[in-house]
């Protein structure tokens, strides 16, 4: 459960981008962000993954306050967050199972991994992943050979090589062709009943939002 209280925030600049927002999102639900550029979606979820910090409010992810943790403490609670972008963010240069297995850098030493010296059990969870999205023969390919759709599948499994308890979108198919978009909405939904997880998924689009959604958050002016 992500149960938002009263979130605010103000920038520098001195503008509300939220102001006092409330929002609980029971797990194994799905909820889309939707609302007209500038509305406040992108600070909402930077704000729950902590890349903006808020000015006021509380986040709460199964029971712990996301607002009032050190830094130690944040990083860990990142970990149960996966996140989804429209441009796929992946590490051309690496191979597939490599851009899946930087999912798991939160838990990996960074020597470890920066060696590329994963353990066993989690090339087998990569590999496990990767057949799940569909790509397990690509797992050598490099990154920059793939097409956008098997980018953004490997966008996905390197969110849930975390083990998330939460799924974070922003825009994760608008990069794609219609067609290649329902195949990526059909393998959220499949993870979604599968994996019961929760998650917010900004869009812009409605028929996305109601072919992967359980609920709708309409964001204007911050509110
Ligand atoms: P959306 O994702 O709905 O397009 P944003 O959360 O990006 O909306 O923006 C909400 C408001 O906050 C906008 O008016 C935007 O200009 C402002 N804003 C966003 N990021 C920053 C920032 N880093 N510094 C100052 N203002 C920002």
């Amino acid at each position: 459960m992500l149960q938002l209280n009263n979130l605010k925030k103000q920038y520098d600049t001195g503008e509300w981008a939220l102001k006092g927002i409330d929002l609980e999102i029971p797990n194994g639900q799905v909820i889309a962000l939707i609302g007209p550029s500038g509305a406040g979606k992108s600070t909402l979820i930077r704000c729950v993954n902590r890349l903006v910090k808020p000015t006021s409010g509380t986040i709460h992810l199964k029971g712990t306050e996301l607002t009032s943790l050190s830094s130690g403490a944040l990083r860990k609670a990142r970990r149960k967050m996966g996140m989804i972008f429209q441009e796929y963010a992946l590490v051309e240069r690496l191979t597939v199972m490599e851009n899946v297995l930087s999912g798991r850098l939160g838990y990996v030493g960074f020597w470890r991994s920066y060696l590329r010296k994963f353990p066993d059990k989690d090339v087998k969870e990569a590999f496990r992943l990767l057949d799940r999205v569909g790509l397990q023969h690509m797992a050598d390919k490099r990154a920059d050979e793939l097409s956008g759709g098997q980018r953004q599948r490997i966008g996905i499994a390197r969110s849930l090589a975390l083990k998330p308890e939460i799924l974070i979108a922003d825009e994760p198919v608008s990069a794609l062709d219609v067609s290649i978009q329902a195949q990526i909405l059909d393998l959220l939904e499949e993870i979604r009943d599968q994996m019961n997880l929760s998650m917010i998924f900004i869009t812009h689009d409605l028929r996305v939002a109601a072919q992967v959604c359980d609920r709708l958050a309409v964001m204007r002016y911050g509110e």
